[in-house]
């Protein structure tokens, strides 16, 4: 097996990508208008026919879409094909609020499976590979996506699922895994109990892990890379453009390649909806162009990143986004100063920290207050309460550096954090519950 999954569409030259998107998305335009009565009011209201969009210089004149919209035309609103064609639903995970559904004919999941094993061969994966899915299956896309792209590249495909993780490790030790895909808090949480069972980086078989679903440092990448003794691979999608797979690191790791023939990405400023220039960071929207069921034109994710067509090594010519530092809604304001969990993640890791941690937010009168209770290594706790307040005076320090302003921090005991066997909850901000 080569390098690529699909040499042609992965190394294709920019005008030839632009030829085929431009011609897909004419085709989507048309199909969305004559069958999705809630977008073709959409486009009416803007004032743009399918006539005016000839290619995808004309993307901008489409309106956009939002999660809002989806709830607002939950269930079936935005259904493009009679449910007699559709063979599957998945659902998100709720993260930032009601769940939304999405639609797929078989089509559409030989095109989304197709996408994660591009994913999986830009890993090394092949039909060599004993590939241990412990993304959640049921609704959540990750387990069916992975799952369904392991079972294409013909890797012997252990569908685990998420949870007992005891016994994910007794399998993958007993059948030699090669590539583990789960969130990345799962991979932490999996590394931390092969330690505790006693197992050493080098003692398990796995070359590669490829996980996505939540945000993630670079810092917290090489903690799993070193725990699990591997080569940890990002990979990132969302259930409206069908689930994990939409884009996906190379050995280059410096960016995830968009599955441009599928989506196309642009960037946006979130506050004017005006599109920005290539380079800059904003939010991240997409347009499907070749699903059936539920094809979502302008799709805004609320993920912030930069997208980047610099070359790279990996032969691959698909446009890179970077990793996603968290959502719009997941950024906070804390008197005043825009604060991402994952800038607290990265001084924690550097200060020597595991990536348990938990963030809580309130308002004391009319004064916010940022707690963040950290979990002390094995020997920190024989450490005196002398030494333990000055480990966290210096934790303060350095977290007032990063985001300007001081927090509380609380080193508490090993192991008194929950886990996350899938997306971790890394903030509970009070001042939304009161
Ligand atoms: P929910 O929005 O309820 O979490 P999904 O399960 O569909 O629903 O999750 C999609 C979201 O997960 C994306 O919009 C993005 O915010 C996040 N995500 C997915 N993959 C990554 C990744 N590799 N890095 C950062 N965030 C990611
Ligand atoms: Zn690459």
């Amino acid at each position: 097996m080569g390098r690529y999954w699909n040499e042609e569409i992965e190394c294709m030259s920019r005008e030839d990508m632009k030829k085929l998107q431009s011609e897909r998305l004419v085709k989507q335009v048309k199909h969305v208008y004559e069958n999705v009565p809630y977008y073709k009011k959409l486009m009416d209201e803007k004032g743009v026919t399918p006539d005016d969009v000839k290619g995808i210089e004309d993307l901008h004149k489409l309106p956009f879409l939002t999660k809002a919209d989806l709830r607002e035309a939950y269930p079936y609103g935005l259904l493009a094909k009679p449910l007699s064609d559709c063979v599957r639903i998945q659902s998100t995970s709720g993260t930032t609020g009601k769940r939304v559904v999405a639609f797929y004919t078989q089509n559409d999941i030989e095109l989304w499976e197709d996408c994660c094993a591009r994913a999986i061969v830009a890993v090394g994966g092949t039909n060599e590979d004993v590939c241990q899915v412990c993304y959640g299956y049921g609704l959540f896309t990750g387990g069916p996506g992975l799952n369904g792209g392991s079972h294409k590249v013909g890797c012997l495909t252990l569908p685990m699922s998420s949870g007992n993780t005891e016994r994910q490790i007794q399998f993958m030790m007993d059948l030699g895994s090669t590539i583990l895909c789960c969130t990345p808090s799962y991979a932490a949480y999996i590394g931390e109990t092969l330690k505790e069972m006693g197992y050493k980086p080098e003692d398990n078989k796995l070359k590669a892990g490829i996980f996505g679903a939540e945000p993630w440092t670079e810092e917290m990448r090489r903690e799993i890379e070193k725990s699990l003794g591997i080569k940890a691979y990002d990979i990132y999608g969302l259930t409206e453009t069908s689930g994990p797979g939409v884009s996906f690191e190379c050995e280059e790791q410096t960016g995830m390649h968009i599955n441009e023939d599928h989506f196309i990405a642009e960037i946006i400023d979130p506050e004017t909806g005006e599109v920005l220039p290539e380079g800059s960071k904003g939010e991240l929207v997409f347009t499907s162009i070749t699903k059936e069921a539920f094809p979502l034109l302008r799709y805004r994710t609320r993920d912030i990143c930069v997208l980047s067509r610099e070359k790279c090594s990996c032969g691959r010519t698909l446009v890179k986004m970077s990793k996603p530092m968290g959502r719009s809604d997941d950024m906070m304001i804390i008197r005043g100063v825009n604060v991402f969990p994952s800038q607290i993640e990265t001084v924690l890791i550097e200060q020597g920290y595991s990536p348990n941690y938990l963030i809580e937010v309130d308002r004391v009168g009319n004064v916010d207050t940022l707690d963040i209770s950290v979990e002390m290594n094995a020997e920190q706790l024989s450490d005196t309460v002398k030494d333990i307040q000055k480990k966290e005076s210096e934790l303060v320090a350095a977290i007032k550096t990063m985001l300007g302003i001081n927090p509380k921090v609380h080193l508490v005991s090993p192991k008194s954090i929950a886990r996350s066997e899938g997306k971790a909850v890394r903030v509970i901000d009070k001042r939304k519950l009161h």
